[in-house]
């Protein structure tokens, strides 16, 4: 076994984070935030840590209604790794081939698919995943670091579970993993080998329909519920005088004058059906003093006014979420099955399965489209009689994804609006992070992270 290095990073005490003061230019402003997905309300509450006037916009009619909504969630600094990688290529064709496998290309890839499909393959060379991996770890290690002293600053009762469980199949691939520890150990990761028994110590209730040849297990990582943390966050930065703007829909960023201006319309038929409560109209312009645009996947249509087209596409995912029916027979914490890198996680008396990349236009959403399938047998696989099948919510999202697998904060071709973008499949781990490295620039200061590699301008490079 390689020696264990334990980083344990712990939230900041006493309070909120100590900053130098803000240069007069960058004093107090007032910042638009678009998009109120879970890595937008994490922007808002480290600009409003900073001493900024914080608003927020968003078309739907609460936070987290997009892909926030109901994500696997599991955050582990380890786990941040590339979806371009020397091995996914084979995983994803495996997958494609197999008559219940979760990937699916469908018929009518667009050029931009095709066009992202070819860089993807590049960015999966070794050389290049090497470097995209260490950009994505670097922002992966400050998520966990921020994401502590966020929910500590604001009290927020997370109700998150620590550890998941990589479950391997196959000798083969088992091996190849292992070969990799001495690299996480030295990186500062907590990853421990474990035998089949040991596997079964950790998740007792895991079945053996499925050949399990060994698994990976990160005590530190923790599952958390995406959309309910953004729910407690937005209440708290309510109360701290942050203010939403639900139902509004930007659809102008004019930045031919110095200072940015928004256009506003409102979507009152993206309604939440659910919400009792409803927020008071938002304004028709607005004219902030500087903008991030955390808009997700939907981001194009902005990103044209300044110039950028950065180049990532949506790729589908889904989850099947579900009761729990016999708990001696569910899962503990999260696993991950990583032949088909589904993943299936505990949520209370709820458990979620979750994965899948489907590219190519977009199909009714039914649970026994292919994806879908491919989760159930993957549940039913390792947690069969587990859940209660009788009223399965099932949802898709779609993640904003980069050829290279790493977001985009930082600086755009106008001074005063700014990205936190592309966050892929890690969008939770590295939310806080992201959050925290906006509120830095846009006030003027340092990155606490270099950036080299995560920036609209290194794309251009
Ligand atoms: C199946 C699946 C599993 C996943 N599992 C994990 C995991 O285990 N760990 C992990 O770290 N990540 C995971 N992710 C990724 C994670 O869920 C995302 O990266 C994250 O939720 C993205 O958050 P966001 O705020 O950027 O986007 P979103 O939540 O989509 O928010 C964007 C918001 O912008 C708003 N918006 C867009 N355009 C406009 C406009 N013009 N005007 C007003 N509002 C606008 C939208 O309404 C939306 O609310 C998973 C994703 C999927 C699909």
């Amino acid at each position: 076994m390689p020696a264990r290095h334990a980083v344990r990073i712990r939230a900041r005490p006493g309070g909120p984070i100590r900053r130098p003061p803000l240069e007069e230019e960058h004093l107090p402003m007032h910042v638009a935030v678009i998009g109120a997905g879970v890595v937008g309300v994490c922007t808002a509450h480290w600009l409003r840590a900073a001493g900024h006037d914080v608003t927020v916009i968003d078309r739907r009619a609460n936070v987290a209604q997009e892909t926030s909504f109901a994500p696997a969630a599991i955050a582990a600094p380890a786990l941040a790794v590339p979806w371009s990688a020397p091995h996914m290529p084979g995983r994803w064709l495996r997958n494609w081939l197999r008559p219940h496998g979760p990937v699916v290309l469908r018929p009518g890839l667009s050029p931009a698919n095709w066009l992202w499909l070819i860089r993807w393959l590049g960015e999966s060379r070794a050389r290049r995943f090497v470097a995209n991996q260490e950009r994505l770890r670097r922002l992966a290690l400050l998520g966990r670091e921020a994401s502590l002293a966020l929910i500590a600053e604001r009290e927020i009762d997370s109700r998150d579970r620590a550890g998941c469980l990589r479950l391997f199949r196959s000798e083969r691939a088992l091996a190849a993993a292992t070969a990799q520890l001495p690299v996480l150990a030295d990186a500062g990761f907590i990853v421990e080998e474990a035998s089949p028994e040991r596997c079964r110590e950790i998740e007792p209730a895991l079945s053996d329909e499925l050949p399990l040849a060994g698994g990976l297990s990160l005590p530190d990582a923790r599952t958390g519920n995406v959309a309910w943390f953004t729910r407690q966050l937005k209440r708290a930065l309510m109360a701290d005088g942050v203010r939403f703007h639900f139902r509004a829909e930007v659809n102008e960023l004019d930045v031919s004058g110095g200072r940015p201006r928004l256009r506003l319309r409102a979507t009152p038929e993206l309604q939440d059906p659910d919400l009792t409560w409803h927020p008071p109209s938002a304004p028709d312009t607005l004219e902030p003093d500087a903008v991030v645009l955390c808009t997700g996947t939907d981001s194009a249509g902005l990103l044209r006014r300044l110039g950028c087209s950065p180049g990532f596409v949506p790729v589908r995912g889904y989850s099947i979420t579900l009761g729990i029916r016999r708990h001696e027979r569910a899962p503990l914490a999260a696993v991950i099955d990583e032949a088909t890198g589904v993943s299936i996680t505990r949520m209370g008396n709820r458990m979620r399965v979750a994965g899948g990349v489907e590219l190519g236009a977009r199909r009714e959403l039914s649970a026994d489209g292919p994806v879908p399938e491919a989760l159930w047998r993957v549940m039913r696989g390792w947690f069969g009689g587990a859940a209660d099948l009788t009223c399965p919510q099932i949802w898709v999202g779609e993640r904003a994804l980069l050829p290279q697998g790493t977001p985009l904060l930082g600086a755009t071709p106008h001074p005063a609006v700014f990205v936190n973008l592309a966050h892929g499949s890690h969008g939770w781990t590295v939310a806080a992070g992201a959050g925290q490295v906006l509120a830095e620039l846009v006030s003027g200061r340092p990155a606490p992270i270099d950036l080299d590699g995560l920036t609209l301008a290194s794309l251009r490079r």
